[in-house]
């Protein structure tokens, strides 16, 4: 028996009202932003499309093309792009790209302790091993890099340009050098802070910048973290034309004869969204939003800093890492989820972790920061 069409539509609109927004500035955790109008509308607009079939979709081939060239001017690179669904899955395709031109290489993919777990799940189910480096949360020492690479052979290397539990950012140009003169594969996965370091480096916020320099293999960008688009958008750009095709398998029954990347059908409504906000925003408007976001970052940083008993760790990029010296951690996150506010931990740190993403205002910290006053009050009560 059908349900009413009416029906439905109350219930969805239920659901829908009960689902927290970003924009009510209480997710403050999460990687994940509320979409811009245009990227929605042009979302909406390729909604039928596959990214998978650029036969019959040859104007997001277009749209993709374009993406690529403003990424390789961003990051004066050549890079080829190809459109994923997240950095989980750049991540996947790079260790799977480098795998395939492995040769006599060791099974081995050395990583920072700081690398994201989708290296671990790759690895899990590629069967390579993941040999970490331990970095007591600071950038990779190279020397210690290089001691790993002559000790372990491995066919790949991870480095990270922003860190998802403390915005960290590995020594990406003299790893590219260790990469180029050891000739291995070596990944950068700016899933969430390619599109802030440029900008930041330029304005003298970081020392260091992210390019794509000769030794980088590849380098993946989440466009559904600081790009504004709708979940799932990410790109990843390899150094070489054979690294795609490294990821791609023939499909006869397809007109293109083949298919890349891990997902089979997929969105090309994703590559119109990033396009959109690409010719949207450009530099300027990423510089503009880059420099809001790590902005609004200190002005929490030091907010915080005035609150008894909280230590803030500097931010580097617009991730804001504390913690209180005598209440744990996950405690305080509970009391924080009770008053709604949702935010992620740090648990290499011990700490609380809040990132600033394009929907978050000043409004939000204030009201963040009186909440946080509120709490400690009512612990200070009790004891
Ligand atoms: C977010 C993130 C990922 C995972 O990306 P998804 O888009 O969630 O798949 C990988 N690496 C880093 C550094 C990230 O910040």
């Amino acid at each position: 028996m059908f349900n009413k069409y009416s029906d439905v539509l109350k219930k969805l609109l239920k659901l829908w009202q009960n689902t927290p927004k970003h924009y009510e500035g209480k997710i403050l955790g999460s990687m994940t932003t509320y979409p811009h109008p245009l990227a929605i509308y042009a979302y909406n607009l390729f909604i039928h499309t596959n990214y998978s079939d650029p036969v019959i979709f040859k104007t997001i081939k277009v749209m993709e093309k374009e993406l690529i060239e403003g990424l390789n001017t961003l990051y004066q690179g050549e890079g080829h792009g190809f459109i994923t669904s997240g950095g989980t899955e750049s991540n996947f395709l790079a260790l799977l790209s480098a795998y395939r031109n492995k040769g006599t290489r060791e099974n081995v993919v050395i990583a920072p302790d700081t690398v994201h777990v989708s290296v671990d799940k790759a690895c899990y189910i590629m069967g390579c091993r993941v040999v970490k480096i331990p970095t007591n949360n600071k950038p990779v020492k190279i020397s210690v890099l290089e001691e790993y690479i002559r000790k372990y052979k491995p066919y790949a290397i991870v480095i990270t340009a922003g860190t998802t539990e403390r915005g960290l950012i590995d020594p990406v140009k003299e790893a590219a050098e260790v990469a180029y003169n050891t000739n291995t594969y070596l990944h950068i996965d700016a899933a969430y802070g390619g599109l802030l370091i440029p900008f930041l480096y330029k304005h003298g916020y970081l020392n260091q910048d992210l390019l794509f320099y000769e030794g980088i293999s590849s380098i993946s960008v989440d466009f559904h973290k600081n790009g504004l688009t709708p979940i799932p958008s990410s790109i990843i750009l390899f150094s070489e034309e054979k690294y795609i095709e490294h990821i791609c398998f023939e499909t006869n029954y397809m007109l293109s004869n083949k298919t890349c990347g891990l997902l089979g059908t997929r969105p090309g409504a994703s590559v119109a969204a990033m396009w959109s906000m690409w010719k949207y925003f450009g530099f300027k408007g990423f510089e503009k939003l880059s420099l809001k976001l790590i902005d609004i970052a200190y002005k929490l940083y030091n907010g915080l800093r005035t609150i008894n008993g909280i230590y803030v760790y500097e931010p580097i990029l617009p991730i804001i890492v504390f913690k209180h010296y005598e209440i744990a951690y996950d405690s305080l996150l509970l009391k924080l989820l009770e008053k709604g506010f949702y935010l992620y931990k740090s648990p290499s740190l011990s700490a609380l972790r809040i990132v600033v993403m394009p929907h978050m205002t000043l409004e939000h910290v204030k009201i963040f920061l009186d909440t946080l006053r509120e709490i400690l009050k009512s612990y200070i009560n009790k004891y």
